[in-house]
């Protein structure tokens, strides 16, 4: 990794106020040395120490550099797969458990914005919008689907309502859950680091784990320290890079691209989502976008397979967000950022153990900010001897990539050019 600053986001620019963190520069001892500072890390952290486990959070950059410090701030429920494909895969008894986790993750981020006081414009209610009568017709099943497990506050929006909830044209209908939301990534990523620190965790920045000893007693190695623990949690995802070369070749870095308008004002900002819900469209190659605290939009969409950075990104997304809110054709862009999420080909997450004390959680595939949440508490549940949901994840198959580390990111733009050909022609 080399540049270690944050990227030139809306985010960073709106960021709370952090205190200094300082580099490992000694050997320390602790029971679980968490790898990465992003949602899952410090998630994984919370619950840890919560339940009376000592922590180093180590961090090659700063906390919610990766995905999480990025993202488009949706609470989106459940996985980037759903669970009748899951159901399928794995049968009945495992989908089940999946199922029942679905929705979990948003409640574990309001608890934590409750009960640490985390100040990042939670707003609650989340849309799917549907482009098309199939796609209205997937979200119709998603519900009675959902609902199975116990998950029952959908709303399904026709024509007429969904104008009512966002002032686009495009959309057949689509589906409202209440239990979805936006946050400011950034600042919750910031608030759970100093939640870690409140309860006695201590996380390093610029302390990169350039390499794992693996053993009883496994040790993490960064430039000028190193960390002996009980256990390692690997929570690195689409940034990790090779350090655990089990993990490299069933998954995939994207890049994907988000833009923030200028504060829009009151009246516009209502006039375009009057309910201040977020919306993302059911595209496989989806456009999301939201309103901040402060009233831009924040819209983000496509996807750069193998996460090469684009060289104008405005270029890329402004055009999408024009076609979704012509009215925006004389709005300026203030900040454009690109980050990476990582890909795996089931779009499950991939989650396991190595060796006895060796734990991991990544790859979700694009919608993650609710299920890392989850992931570390699955992820606790397990370092505790409750391992039961954890195998519910750590058992679903992955696959390499086809082609290799030389050809996956062409074969899977391929893939995405033909998913992306149907959605433009409503396939
Ligand atoms: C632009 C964008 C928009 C998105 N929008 C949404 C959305 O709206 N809703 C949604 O649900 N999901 C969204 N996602 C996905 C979601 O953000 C991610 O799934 C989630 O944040 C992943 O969290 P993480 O902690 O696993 O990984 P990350 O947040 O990427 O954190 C990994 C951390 O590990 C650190 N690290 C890596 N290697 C090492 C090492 N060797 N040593 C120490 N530290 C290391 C990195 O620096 C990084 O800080 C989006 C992703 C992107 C990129």
């Amino acid at each position: 990794m080399t540049n270690t600053s944050y990227p030139a986001s809306y985010y960073a620019a709106s960021a709370n106020p952090v205190p200094a963190r300082p580099a490992l520069q000694d050997d320390v001892e602790t029971d679980v040395c968490v790898i990465g500072a992003g949602y899952t890390g410090l998630s994984s952290a919370l619950f840890l120490l919560e339940n009376g486990f000592k922590v180093t959070v180590l961090e090659a950059a700063k906390v919610g550099f990766g995905a999480s410090g990025r993202n488009g701030g949706q609470i989106v429920n459940s996985y980037s797969r759903d669970i009748d494909v899951i159901e399928r895969s794995v049968g009945p008894q495992q989908a089940q458990l999946l199922g029942n986790m679905a929705f979990e993750g948003g409640r574990i981020i309001r608890e934590r914005v409750a009960k640490y006081q985390i100040q990042c414009d939670l707003k609650d209610g989340g849309v799917f919008a549907a482009l098309t009568t199939k796609q209205m017709g997937h979200l119709e099943s998603q519900k009675r689907l959902w609902e199975r497990f116990g998950h029952t506050q959908l709303e399904l929006l026709d024509q007429r309502r969904i104008r009512e909830v966002v002032a686009c044209d495009e959309y057949v209908g689509g589906m409202l859950d209440m239990s979805g939301g936006h946050i400011h990534p950034l600042n919750l990523a910031l608030g759970e680091a100093a939640a870690v620190e409140s309860l006695g965790g201590v996380i390093y920045e610029q302390s990169p784990a350039v390499r794992i000893e693996r053993g009883a007693s496994p040790v993490v190695h960064t430039p000028q320290g190193k960390v002996r623990a009980k256990f390692i949690i690997v929570a690195g995802n689409a940034y990790l890079g090779n350090l655990v070369p089990e993990l490299a070749a069933k998954s995939m870095p994207c890049g994907t691209q988000v833009i923030a308008t200028e504060p829009l004002g009151d009246e516009l900002a209502r006039s375009l989502l009057p309910q201040d819900y977020c919306v993302e469209d059911c595209n496989y190659l989806l456009d999301y976008y939201r309103l901040t605290g402060d009233k831009r939009l924040i819209f983000g969409g496509g996807v750069v397979y193998g996460a090469r950075d684009p060289a104008n990104i405005e270029a890329i997304i402004r055009p999408k967000m024009l076609k979704a809110f012509p009215q925006l054709k004389d709005v300026k862009i203030d900040y454009a950022w690109t980050g990476n999420f990582l890909l795996t080909l089931s779009r499950l997450p991939q989650v396991g153990r190595l060796g006895d004390n060796i734990y991991y959680s990544q790859g979700c595939s694009g919608h993650g900010v609710t299920y890392t949440h989850l992931a570390g508490k699955v992820l606790a549940e397990a370092l505790r001897g409750q391992a039961e949901r954890f195998d519910a994840f750590a058992d679903l198959p992955h696959y390499p990539f086809p082609g290799g580390q030389l050809l996956r990111t062409p074969f899977a733009a391929m893939g995405a050019w033909y998913y992306g050909l149907r959605d433009r022609l409503g396939f």
